[in-house]
């Protein structure tokens, strides 16, 4: 199984803080299945900034302890970054990292409350320079789980997304967890992913939400999910069924 979305390089961001505990977490993920993780620490957020080539070298370092260790994991590089004006011209500075340093790849990260207004227009700009965007964790977005037309857009646009483990197994709550199969359901996530931070409070719940995906959506939808990581690590396109409109809370008069 492959992971392409964690917290485990030691003391960069609020993920592991030492290596001790990066051990502890290559050690839990093994467990569940996981043989290939991308490390993507937090970029910009407002508390953290790591840059590629910095990420580059931490998690070369990373592999040679769970390798001294006997631990059979590979980590890869990666970065989730906060969405920010100057994204673009960042990445041209070399700052920003694709996934698996593929160059295709990238992982955007919206605040938890809202959609910027210039989302729409730097996803298209980052499309324009070759580059596809994968908003991570959009179950977890308030205005998306408000107006789910907003993220339909972005993806019919040719934005990805990834929806995390945890949220399937109910631990972000019923609402995000009804969101986020909703969001399966209309073909509006490409990848599902850990977004581990410790073992403990945000471990990785890849095995059991894999399971939940299969019991509710068959068995093939599980599959496209763990193809699709697979593609993403090879710097391949993706499978991706046409979106669906959510239709709003709004509209149907629940609230
Ligand atoms: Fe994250």
């Amino acid at each position: 199984m492959i992971d392409i979305h964690s917290h485990i390089l030691p003391g960069v961001d609020d993920g592991a803080k030492h290596i001790t505990e990066s051990i502890a977490m290559a050690k839990l993920a093994v467990s569940e299945g996981i043989r290939t993780i991308l490390a993507t620490p937090h970029h910009k957020n407002g508390s953290f900034e790591n840059e590629k080539f910095d990420i580059i070298e931490k998690v070369a370092e990373l592999n040679e302890a769970l390798k001294a260790e006997s631990i059979d994991l590979e980590v890869l590089a990666g970065q989730e970054t906060r969405i920010y004006g100057d994204l673009l011209a960042d990445y041209q500075a070399e700052r920003i990292l694709t996934l698996n340093d593929g160059g295709r790849y990238v992982f955007i990260e919206l605040p938890a409350d809202h959609v910027p207004a210039y989302t729409e227009p730097l996803l298209y700009e980052l499309q324009m320079k070759g580059l596809v965007p994968i908003i991570v964790h959009p179950e977890r977005n308030l205005e998306f789980m408000e107006s789910p037309n907003q993220l339909y857009k972005l993806v019919k646009h040719g934005a990805l997304t990834q929806i995390t483990a945890k949220s399937i197994v109910g631990g972000f709550g019923k609402k995000t967890k009804k969101f986020a199969f909703q969001l399966i359901e209309k073909n509006l996530t490409h990848y599902l992913a850990s977004d581990a931070h410790n073992t403990k409070s945000r471990a990785f719940h890849m095995a059991e939400a894999y399971s939940e995906i299969e019991t509710k959506f068959g068995v093939d939808m599980m599959y496209l999910f763990m193809d699709n990581a697979e593609l993403l690590v090879q710097g391949k396109l993706v499978y991706k069924e046409m979106p669906q409109k959510i239709e709003s809370r709004k509209f149907l008069g629940i609230f």
